[in-house]
């Protein structure tokens, strides 16, 4: 349920409202708007008295929310939120390119990538030291040392690292890590999201392969539910019919994501389009939809990548797509990235 509130409510009005609130066991998320306060009640409201609500001098309208996730949710929290990472703002207007290649691969490689990412305005640096691979033959990243190595090219460059977590029993690891990424496989995994929920962390979620923008946002729910409002949503294809690409890039996840939730949204043409040759026409068309960020896979030899190569950008042609990205956010009056 949420109670907005009038423009300039009495403050000594507002604390009774909230005491009395809160004496029925109800827990106050308030969310402070240019010219509204919406107070967002979470608890069991059954027993609560809507038109008792309404009818205070304070009060300008009472809605319950419909929609199963409502920390998540925009009636919840009407200002888009905005989460920083070491400076780096993501969310409302600020977007931000989280680059590096798929997997860590040895201290050098890692340290070099985000050298060139870096150069060509990336501000966060990604690279999995935990690989969930299809196949249990395929390399399956470089664990404790990759963590490693990647707070190496953290001091080497200052520039925040995002890596994915596959197992609850590995978040001793990540106390260091900057973001951590739930990956599309893990989307459902609500234990892992549960134990996410109790840090302060940011979480990088990932949209299940087959998931809806519901059930994203549920999962998103359950971190949040847990204490953390930290989370970044990220839309990374979703598979259909077709088989041309790796995925389907689904882009209109932006706008909709923006209208049901105030959490930014990121996008990883990447995996989404699975082949280097599709990803920056992608990414470049991805801007125009204001999303928040962008992950972007980048190898200084995708030829010889331990994983996704094919994906993987030349540090010279992700420059050119960080170029384009900010031209048409200049076209369309926005900041650029990095901001
Ligand atoms: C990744 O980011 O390398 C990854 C495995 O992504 P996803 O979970 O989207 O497949
Ligand atoms: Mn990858």
């Amino acid at each position: 349920m949420i109670v907005i509130l009038k423009e300039n409510p009495n403050p000594r009005q507002v604390e009774n409202l909230k005491h009395w609130l809160q004496s029925q066991g109800i827990t106050i998320h308030e969310s402070m708007g240019v010219h509204q306060t919406v107070l967002g009640l979470v608890g069991d409201t059954t027993a609560i008295d809507i038109d008792l609500i309404q009818a205070l001098d304070i009060v300008e309208d009472v809605k319950r929310i419909q929609e199963p996730y409502k920390k998540a949710n925009r009636k919840f929290h009407p200002m888009d939120t905005v989460i920083d990472v070491g400076g780096h703002k993501i969310g409302g207007g600020h977007c931000q390119i989280i680059a590096g290649p798929c997997s860590v691969e040895s201290e050098k490689q890692i340290i070099l990538v985000a050298e060139l990412c870096k150069k060509a305005g990336a501000t966060m640096l990604r690279g999995g030291a935990f690989k969930p691979r299809t196949s249990p033959y395929s390399f399956q990243g470089l664990h404790s040392q990759g963590l490693k190595f990647l707070l190496e090219a953290k001091k080497e460059t200052g520039m925040p690292i995002v890596t994915e977590i596959m197992d609850i029993s590995q978040l001793d690891l990540f106390e260091d890590v900057d973001v951590i990424q739930v990956g599309a496989r893990n989307s459902q995994n609500f234990e892992l999201l549960k134990k996410l929920g109790t840090l302060q962390k940011p979480i990088l979620l990932k949209r299940g392969m087959s998931g809806t923008i519901q059930e994203l946002l549920m999962s998103a729910e359950y971190i949040m539910a847990g204490g953390n409002p930290n989370v970044i949503l990220c839309e990374r294809g979703i598979r259909t019919f077709e088989t041309a690409t790796r995925n389907t890039l689904d882009l209109s996840a932006v706008p909709v994501l923006h209208q049901l939730t105030h959490l930014p949204v990121v996008i990883d043409p990447s995996h989404a389009l699975g082949y280097s040759k599709y990803v920056p026409s992608m990414a470049v068309t991805a801007a125009a939809t204001g999303c928040d960020g962008f992950e972007i896979e980048v190898h200084n030899d995708p030829a010889h990548a331990l994983c996704d190569g094919p994906q993987a950008l030349l540090p010279e042609v992700f420059a050119d797509v960080v170029k384009k990205i900010n031209a048409v956010r200049a076209a369309l009056g926005w900041e650029p990235t990095g901001k």
